[in-house]
């Protein structure tokens, strides 16, 4: 943390000049000394450092300096929090907070609101969350503080992350790594962090490959700092995602590394989550007994630090490798707790799933009289979910699940994707409820896999599931308009109907590509927060919905990017299209709440097949990238207009590779004709 050091350097320099007595400053000094001793043993050895921070705080005075109070509680909410003593550490954090205020610290005091943004977090209400966001990012805009801007990097990531905004997660966790350059102190531990959330983030989107490669990246930096914490939670990672691709005997091997740095770190409640996965994974490999044997071990380590969350999960894990030993009247011992604790919960979809395995496990022991009263629960409560995912909207889904149910919201989304597919072709939703009935029944054959995978709270039943609902889903949750994917689908059946030498003398016209993209909508973000910004994503989607023929296809491309596809569309009606698109975004700001945005977007057309150029040697995806740049010429041409590609002047074979170097300069040799059309006067402009 560079500002500390630097700030208590300007403090000190101000003592001296100030001619104080050399005991203020002695102390100051050995009080820093002491602190950053204490910040380096929390990596090693969390109840030792726990306990001596204690004392060092304790010792404090009215004449301790501010910075080595704020500092110091910082870390023991840290420790506390390793140690599982919740309470503790948000009682240090109010201390904190009580402190900065007296201070009148302004930048302190708005990152302590990171808590509420949490607290947001953690009730579902993630546009909540964002906003607050927004406002401490305003609060501590222009800061010299790199530390600071990266904590609030980190809470961005953290937050879309739990939303399931991946993408959005991602792109915020790369600038806090980016901003780890910048840092003077512990940079290499602090490098390593980011690294080790950048991994969890890849775990979470399903990205093992990924996952690997970053936690290799930290490792091999893990040479420069002792932190044993670190490094289990590294090596945590490493083992879960070489689980995922199945390489069992190395993921077996980085546990129990992970679980020798837990020890090393003393961590116990890292100790039992750990266990616990190692369980899992014997589970997976159906080593039933060294499974039962792991989770006794994690339920031991849970009971000790009475970690509620660990506790239930050991349990759970015991009972299925007990079922899986085909001891079923002891594994109910262990599950009929863990599933009262569900059914209190009122999590209907994962009660839903133990209910289900727990009917298969009674099924492989044969005692179908058991296995029916399960399987009828879970057709009620099956039933009920199905019921209720029709009545709800996508978005107040997105809302409704908390952090820890990632996976299951992406489910239900997919899900309801699914039903409303399924309304419009009716016939179609009983085809896919028997494909799920078969594929359920397959996986019945292999229930334990999805106990454990159930309790990891990464089913890969669901995953299965997912990967079929989300190959039907069409639409994008935030617009409701056909996503990318639909687009590629529907770009394949028609590349089977359209003949490759299709050329213009097709009289119904040639097929259309709209690409656009809002204008400075990163300054929208950045003024009205990202709320504001969805709310405008909604916005221009229902007006490029209302601008377009009902044979057109409206989707969102990307983030803010969207696509018109017009088929058979002559070149006049074309550029009339443009017009009416640039018109229907421009002419109007978008009013969200008590705020008026002005927003425009900038445009890129083309038709296919494109100057009498075969659709052999010009495809769409070609047409697509031609289309793209002209867009960017749109871009660097003042935006809120369209640039469209009409013909070839020279061969497409000599126009191309110009095109693709420079698009600008080919324009001025006359290679190409080029239609501008430009958009509606604002008053942003
Ligand atoms: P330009 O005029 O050059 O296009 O400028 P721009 O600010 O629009 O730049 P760019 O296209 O690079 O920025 C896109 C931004 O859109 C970045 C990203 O954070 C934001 N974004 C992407 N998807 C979403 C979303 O779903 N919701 C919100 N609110 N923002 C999004
Ligand atoms: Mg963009
Ligand atoms: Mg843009």
């Amino acid at each position: 943390m560079a500002y500390q050091r630097n700030r208590i350097l300007v403090k000190l320099v101000l003592l001296l000049s100030l001619g104080l007595s050399a005991s203020v400053y002695a102390d100051l000094k050995s009080d820093m000394a002491r602190l950053e001793t204490l910040q380096l043993l929390i990596e090693k050895d969390n109840q030792a450092a726990l306990q001596q921070l204690k004392e060092f705080y304790a010792q404090f005075n009215q004449q301790t300096d501010y910075q080595v109070r704020i500092d110091t509680l910082r870390e023991l909410s840290y420790a506390y929090y390793d140690a599982g003593d919740i309470p503790a550490s948000d009682q240090s954090r109010a201390e904190i907070l009580r402190l900065a205020k007296l201070q009148n610290d302004q930048e302190t005091v708005a990152l302590m609101q990171l808590d509420d943004v949490f607290k947001l977090r953690d009730a579902g209400q993630f546009d909540a969350a964002v906003a607050k966001l927004d406002d401490i990012a305003r609060a501590i805009k222009g800061s010299t503080k790199p530390e600071n801007l990266m904590r609030l990097e980190i809470s961005y990531g953290a937050i879309y992350q739990s939303a399931s905004k991946f993408e959005q997660a991602l792109s915020h966790y790369l600038e806090a790594l980016r901003l780890t350059d910048q840092l003077s102190q512990r940079k290499s531990l602090t490098k390593i962090r980011r690294l080790s959330a950048l991994a969890s983030l890849y775990l979470t989107m399903q990205n093992p490959e990924q996952t690997l490669l970053v936690t290799n990246d930290a490792l091999a930096l893990s040479g420069e700092v002792d932190s044993p914490r670190l490094i289990a939670s590294l090596r945590q990672s490493q083992a879960m995602a070489l689980g995922d691709l199945k390489r069992y005997p190395e993921a077996l091997v980085a546990y129990e590394r992970a679980l020798k740095a837990a020890q090393d770190a003393n961590i116990p409640k890292m100790e039992a989550l750990i266990l616990s996965n190692i369980a899992d994974l014997h589970l997976r490999t159906h080593s039933f007994v060294q499974a039962e044997n792991m989770a006794r071990k994690a339920l031991k380590k849970a009971e000790l630090i009475q970690d509620e969350t660990s506790i239930f999960n050991a349990k759970a894990n015991i009972g299925f490798a007990l079922g899986g030993q085909g001891k079923i009247s002891q594994a109910m011992e262990y599950l009929t707790p863990v599933l009262k604790q569900s059914r209190d919960q009122g999590d209907k979809a994962d009660l839903e799933a133990t209910v289900g395995e727990i009917s298969r496990m009674y099924e492989q022991a044969k005692m179908y009289k058991e296995a029916l009263e399960y399987t009828r629960e879970q057709q009620k409560l099956s039933n009920e979910l199905f019921r209720a995912d029709r009545s709800k909207t996508v978005a107040a889904l997105q809302e409704q699940f908390d952090a820890d149910q990632r996976k299951k919201q992406i489910e239900l989304l997919a899900r309801e994707n699914q039903i409303k597919d399924a309304d419009i072709k009716n016939s179609r939703l009983q085809q896919i409820v028997t494909l799920l009935g078969a594929m359920l029944t397959i996986m019945g054959g292999i229930f334990i896999y999805m106990l454990y995978r159930k309790v990891k709270q990464t089913n890969q039943r669901l995953e299965e599931v997912n990967q079929q609902l989300e190959f039907h889903s069409v639409r994008d949750p935030l617009t409701g308009l056909y996503n990318r994917r639909s687009f590629l689908e529907m770009m394949k059946t028609r590349s089977e109907d359209v003949s490759p030498e299709r050329r213009e003398e097709d009289h119904e016209g040639p097929d259309c590509l709209i690409i656009m993209d809002i204008d400075h909508f990163k300054h929208i973000n950045d003024t009205w927060g990202h709320a504001a910004g969805d709310a405008v994503l909604i916005e221009v989607a229902k007006r490029l919905r209302s601008a377009v023929r009902d044979t057109d296809m409206t989707l969102r491309w990307g983030g803010e990017e969207f696509l018109i596809y017009a088929p058979k569309t002559k070149p006049a009606l074309l550029a009339s299209l443009v017009e009416r698109v640039l018109k229907v975004i421009g002419s109007t700001p978008v009013v969200v709440g008590n705020n008026t945005i002005p927003v425009t977007v900038s445009a890129g057309y083309i038709s296919l097949p494109f100057s009498g150029v075969p659709e052999s040697a010009c495809n769409w995806e070609k047409a697509m990238q031609l289309a793209d740049m002209a867009l960017y010429m749109g871009k660097v041409n003042g935006r809120n207009r369209a640039y469209g590609l009409l013909s070839l002047l020279v061969p497409y074979e000599q126009a191309l590779p110009e095109l693709e170097r420079d698009f600008s300069a080919a324009i001025k040799q006359g290679m190409i004709e080029i239609a501008i059309i430009t958009g509606p006067a604002t008053n942003s402009n």
